[in-house]
This record gives C-alpha cells, sequence and structure tokens, in this order.
C-alpha cells in the first residue's frame, strides 16, 4: 500500500454497509487501515461483514437504524462520534428503488425512495461536515447512479432522488472545499447486488441492458472499490464535485 492511498486510523461511517455494493466499499477501506461506523437497516449480513472485519484487525462498530427518519439520520454521525472520537470518511451508500410506470405511481413509494435517498444523505453530509470542519479535513462520498445523468423508465422517484444526490455532492463541494473536506460521488453502472436482481431475472430486460454495455457484462461490487479508496485517501485531495461513473462505458455509449 503506499501512503497516498494509506487509511490507517481513519473513521469510516458507510450507511448500509453490511450487504452488497455499500460492504464491498466498507471492506475495501477496511483493507487499507480504516475502523468502520455502519448504520444498518437490519441484520442481514452483520456477523459476515463483523469477521471480515476483524480478520483485517480493524474494528466495526454496527447501528441498527431506519435512517430514512430525519432524526435518526441526523442522530447517528453524535452517535459515531461518542463511539470513536472522529468522522474522518462518509459514504452515503443506503439506498432503495421502487418500480413502477409514473401513471401508476403512488405517493408512499415517491416519499419512501425521497426519504432515503436523498434526504438522508443531506442529514448526515451536513451533521458529518460540522465535525469534519472541525478536524480541518474530510471526505464525503456519495453513491449516485446512471440515473444520476439519464431519465430511466419505471422508476422517476430514484431518478429525481438519484439527480439531486449528483447536485448535493457538487453544492456540498463549492462550500466544504475551503475546510479541506472533498466531496465526490460514484455512480455505478449496472451492478450484480439485491438492487438489481428483478431487473436480471427479467430475460428480455437483462439481455437488452447487457447489449448496452461496452464491457459486455454487468459490473461487480469489487469494480468500485478502487475509486472509494482513492476518493477516501489523501490521493484525490484536490479533487471536488465529481460524479465519477463505473459503469463499463455506458455513459460513453
Ligand atoms: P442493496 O439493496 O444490496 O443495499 C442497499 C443498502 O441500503 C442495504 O444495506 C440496506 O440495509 C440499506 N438501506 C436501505 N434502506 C435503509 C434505511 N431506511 N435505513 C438504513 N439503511 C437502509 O443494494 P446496492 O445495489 O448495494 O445499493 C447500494 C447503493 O448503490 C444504493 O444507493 C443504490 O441506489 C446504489 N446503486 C446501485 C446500483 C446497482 O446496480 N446495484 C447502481 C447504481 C447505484
Amino acid at each position: 500500500m503506499t501512503e497516498l492511498f494509506n487509511l490507517t486510523n481513519k473513521i469510516a461511517m458507510v450507511t448500509g454497509g453490511a450487504i452488497g455494493i455499500g460492504k464491498a466499499l466498507a471492506l475495501g477501506l477496511a483493507s487499507h487501515g480504516a475502523d468502520l461506523y455502519l448504520p444498518v437497516y437490519d441484520l442481514t449480513g452483520v456477523e459476515e461483514i463483523k469477521k471480515e472485519v476483524e480478520a483485517l484487525n480493524r474494528r466495526v462498530f454496527i447501528h441498527v437504524v431506519d435512517l430514512s427518519k430525519p432524526e435518526n439520520a441526523i442522530a447517528e454521525v453524535t452517535l459515531c462520534m461518542e463511539k470513536f472520537g472522529r468522522l474522518d470518511i462518509l459514504i452515503n451508500n443506503a439506498g432503495i428503488i421502487k418500480r413502477s410506470p409514473i401513471l401508476e405511481g403512488t405517493n408512499q413509494d415517491w416519499q419512501a425512495v425521497i426519504d432515503i435517498n436523498l434526504s438522508a444523505v443531506y442529514y448526515i453530509s451536513r451533521e458529518a461536515s460540522k465535525i469534519m470542519k472541525e478536524q480541518g479535513s474530510g471526505k464525503i462520498i456519495n453513491i449516485a447512479s446512471m440515473l444520476s445523468f439519464q431519465g430511466g423508465k419505471f422508476v422517476p422517484s430514484y431518478t429525481a432522488s438519484k439527480h439531486g444526490v449528483a447536485g448535493l455532492t457538487k453544492a456540498f463541494a463549492n462550500e466544504l472545499a475551503e475546510f479541506n473536506i472533498q466531496t465526490n460521488a460514484i455512480a455505478p453502472g449496472y451492478i450484480e447486488t439485491n438492487n438489481t436482481a428483478p431487473i436480471r431475472a427479467d430475460e428480455k430486460r437483462n439481455a437488452e441492458i447487457l447489449s448496452r454495455i461496452p464491457a459486455n457484462r454487468w459490473g461487480q461490487v469489487t469494480d468500485l472499490v478502487g475509486a472509494a479508496i482513492f476518493l477516501s485517501s489523501g490521493a484525490s485531495d484536490y479533487v471536488n464535485g465529481h460524479v465519477l461513473a463505473i459503469d463499463g462505458g455506458w455513459l460513453a455509449r
């Protein structure tokens, strides 16, 4: 490991960090020296990730919480400070998707997606920024999407939330760069996780998606880890407000 990417003794909060993309990113940061604070919605994957982080000789604290409630999202940074005494890296990863045509959409689905995918990102980042400003440095990484750039179909709430995440990334970057806090986003392409299981199971949709990906394969969660380490480390100290697509070439098509 070169010094540029060294995260030793950094404290990283990864929301939804026990499964899927969040787990891969959390383990990637731990493998470069970070200790982990993981707010998770339920106990899925918790025992496994605890063992994997301990095998790396790093610390992990897991807190079961519904981050779609503003008061919970706001309290999470305080809890992390009580546990670890600092917060160096925040990865806003927790998110959901609700699929239905606009004409059949419900208010409940719209609100549920906006609450966790967008509002929680704002609340947690706002609170984390206050701590990072006091500390004199910090890294905020938001998990965006191809639908931060494109409209998509049957997922208008998701598209709105992820366009919002790209906007928040730039807004936070503009205001916080002077405090040595870098805010960036990773926009994954089509990655094999629970989130995409329904479209992978739909043969026609799966074939349509695959045929448009120049790399000719679905992404794996491990494809995203290098970028997360880069954006968490000193190697990216002059990178601000960038939304980095990791998509096998999807957007370039
Ligand atoms: P996933 O369903 O495996 O993981 C989602 C995570 O969010 C889980 O850990 C879950 O516990 C957590 N979460 C959901 N609601 C929560 C709540 N109310 N409170 C606390 N935690 C909550 O899916 P994933 O694919 O790993 O998704 C992770 C992120 O990546 C999401 O923001 C998603 O939008 C984004 N993303 C995924 C893809 C993809 O292709 N899989 C593509 C682009 C962006």
